[in-house]
């Protein structure tokens, strides 16, 4: 492990010069009070074939800027359907879901286009980074998109990248990284466009255990700068470096419960890194 790439620079940045622009949008007084998120009785129906399968069963529940929240649950339970419209990937059948203060169960497939765009970050279980393509290069795609500048593209990549800890490795393409350090890319990428919400859907299921608890200690990292993050994990241990367990089963949210005492992945991936100094993940 080059010290260089540290998720613990994540927290060190925090203190850094940095542009604005790439900062997790951070808790403060005005939105502190505010909930991020209000779910209020959500349904959601599939039909399939002659079936009318009922996904998700009346489902409440509000998240505050800054929380780091686990999406837990048996295959089936509902969570990918909870996420994608939590995500405004899809609308519920019935019932509202507010984001910051904006009400966008009735929303158009454009508007809901927009507001993800603008409030949403994705980190997904695959990466799903282009091979081809640079570190830099991947974390810029989003803001090619948005149609920023190139020198703004440039400058909110590199912190972006910083931010994770792979200010060393912005020329590497994807195949030239481990695991670990692909999914840091998929984070950076997730994070330049300033996102109020970060989602995560297993964002270490394709990661051994000790990956996991580096891609934890960026996630925890960037929490403690203010940025609220849900995860959806079906590993009960992941979900112990959040601070809230939601679990979903057979489409109701059967468990909504402060974690008593989370576990700090950056101490413990700094634990491990000093054991194995000369490991490169
Ligand atoms: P989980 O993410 O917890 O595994 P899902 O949200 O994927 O659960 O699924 C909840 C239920 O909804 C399951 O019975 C699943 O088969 C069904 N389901 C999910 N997506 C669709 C879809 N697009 N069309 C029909 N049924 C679906």
């Amino acid at each position: 492990m080059n010290s260089k790439d540290a998720p613990q620079d994540a927290t060190s940045f925090a203190t850094s010069e940095r542009s604005q622009a790439t900062s997790p949008r951070m808790v403060n007084a005005d939105n502190q009070e505010r909930p991020l998120i209000v779910v209020h009785d959500i349904h959601k129906f599939y039909q399939v074939g002659q079936t009318r399968l009922h996904a998700l069963r009346g489902i409440s529940l509000e998240v505050s800027p800054g929380e780091f929240v686990a999406v837990r649950g048996p295959s089936g339970s509902g969570k990918s359907t909870f996420m994608n419209i939590i995500g405004c990937l899809d609308r519920p059948t019935q019932g509202s879901y507010e984001l910051v203060g904006r009400q966008v169960s009735q929303m158009s497939t454009r508007e809901l286009a927009r507001v993800r765009n603008r409030l949403i970050g994705f980190v997904f279980q695959g990466f799903n980074l282009l091979s081809r393509a640079s570190a830099r290069r991947n974390v810029e795609l989003p803001m090619i998109y948005a149609g920023l500048t190139r020198e703004l593209r440039e400058q909110r990549s590199r912190e972006a990248l910083q931010l994770v800890g792979l200010g060393a490795r912005m020329d590497h393409k994807p195949a030239q990284l481990s695991g670990g350090q692909q999914q840091r890319v998929a984070i950076a990428r997730a994070l330049v466009n300033s996102p109020s919400l970060l989602l995560a859907d297993e964002p270490t299921g394709n990661l051994d255990s000790r990956t996991s608890i580096e891609i934890m200690a960026v996630l925890q990292a960037l929490n403690q700068r203010g940025l609220t993050i849900i995860l959806v994990t079906h590993e009960p241990d992941i979900a112990e470096y959040t601070m809230r367990q939601v679990v979903f089963r057979d489409g109701c949210l059967v468990r909504d419960e402060p974690v008593s005492h989370p576990r700090d992945a950056q101490a413990e991936w700094a634990a491990l890194s000093l054991q194995n100094p000369d490991e490169d993940y």
